[in-house]
């Protein structure tokens, strides 16, 4: 457990944090929407501080990361805990526990992790991948480690919601080299009613970590929710008013979580999708497939 950042301290020992723009209001013995902050004390702690539920070294394209040091490894790792409350999460068993639920949780300081990255680059590892569940939630561990491995020469990768406030985002994007960033439907009425969260604060993370680092975006494409060509269009044509060179994943949905009694995506909307992003973006691809 570690003393959080980005917190007040308001009236009666509660706390208010804004980490992310949820901007919860944290009463005594109380966590908040990502349950992995709590209040104690009238102090605000974080819960997942050096707690990893799943480690790996993965290929980069996994996180994906087509554009970004392709033919990689990077070290992987996540605690658990989520900002997003999406009920088609592809990544739910670890992103909705809570630090009690967690039955599989070892400690680490990031002094050790950035030493086991060093050890594995005879293995093709580049550096640290923040992703399985969502990093700016662990903003502190990230942030030491992330620190620590930049001064050994490796690179930090952020795969990411893109649901954090603008203060702490431009205090980690100098050590950040890449990032993965969900746009998980290009309209507010999806991110309201389905991931209880707004699309105009990813695309601010979006706009912002484009002039600081490598970024690529997935879209998710579920039947029936985001899956129109003229939201397709729309998502694209913004993408590529940021940058078209900024590689765009449009990604097949499979039933998962709270969202089982939805159909995976048809290949042929994918494709079909493809097509028209591509008329606005250089580098169109298709995940899960
Ligand atoms: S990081 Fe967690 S506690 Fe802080 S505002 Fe976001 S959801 Fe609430």
């Amino acid at each position: 457990m570690k003393l959080a950042l980005y917190y007040n301290k308001i009236e009666d020992s509660k706390v208010q944090c804004y980490l992310c723009p949820h901007n919860c209001i944290i009463k005594p013995g109380s966590t908040g929407v990502c349950r992995a902050r709590a209040n104690m004390k009238g102090e605000l702690y974080s819960l997942n501080y050096g707690k990893i539920t799943a480690i790996a070294l993965d290929p980069i394209g996994k996180k994906p990361l087509k554009n970004f040091h392709p033919g990689s490894m990077i070290l992987s790792v996540g605690t658990f805990g989520c900002n997003l409350k999406c009920s088609f999460c592809q990544n739910w068993t670890i992103a909705h526990e809570s630090f009690d639920e967690s039955s599989d949780i070892f400690d680490v300081e990031p002094e050790k992790l950035v030493e086991k990255a060093l050890e594995l680059v005879p293995s093709g590892n580049i550096g640290i991948a923040y992703t399985y569940n969502e990093p700016s939630i662990w903003y502190e561990f990230v942030y030491d480690t992330a620190k620590l491995a930049r001064e050994k020469g490796l690179r930090n990768v952020l795969v990411t919601n893109g649901f954090i406030s603008r203060e702490p985002l431009e205090e980690l994007l100098p050590y950040i080299d890449a990032m993965n960033i969900d746009v998980k439907a290009y309209t507010s009425s999806f991110y309201s009613s389905i991931c209880r969260s707004s699309l105009d604060d990813v695309k601010r993370t979006v706009e912002i970590s484009a002039e600081k680092c490598h970024v690529e975006v997935t879209n998710l494409i579920i039947p029936g929710l985001n899956d129109s060509m003229e939201e397709i269009e729309e998502l694209a044509k913004w993408l590529a008013s940021v940058s078209h060179e900024i590689p765009l994943h449009l990604s097949r949905f499979f039933p998962r979580y709270k969202m089982r009694d939805v159909s995976p995506t048809p290949r042929e909307t994918l494709f079909e999708a493809k097509d028209v992003a591509e008329r606005y973006l250089k580098h169109v691809y298709l995940g899960n497939i």
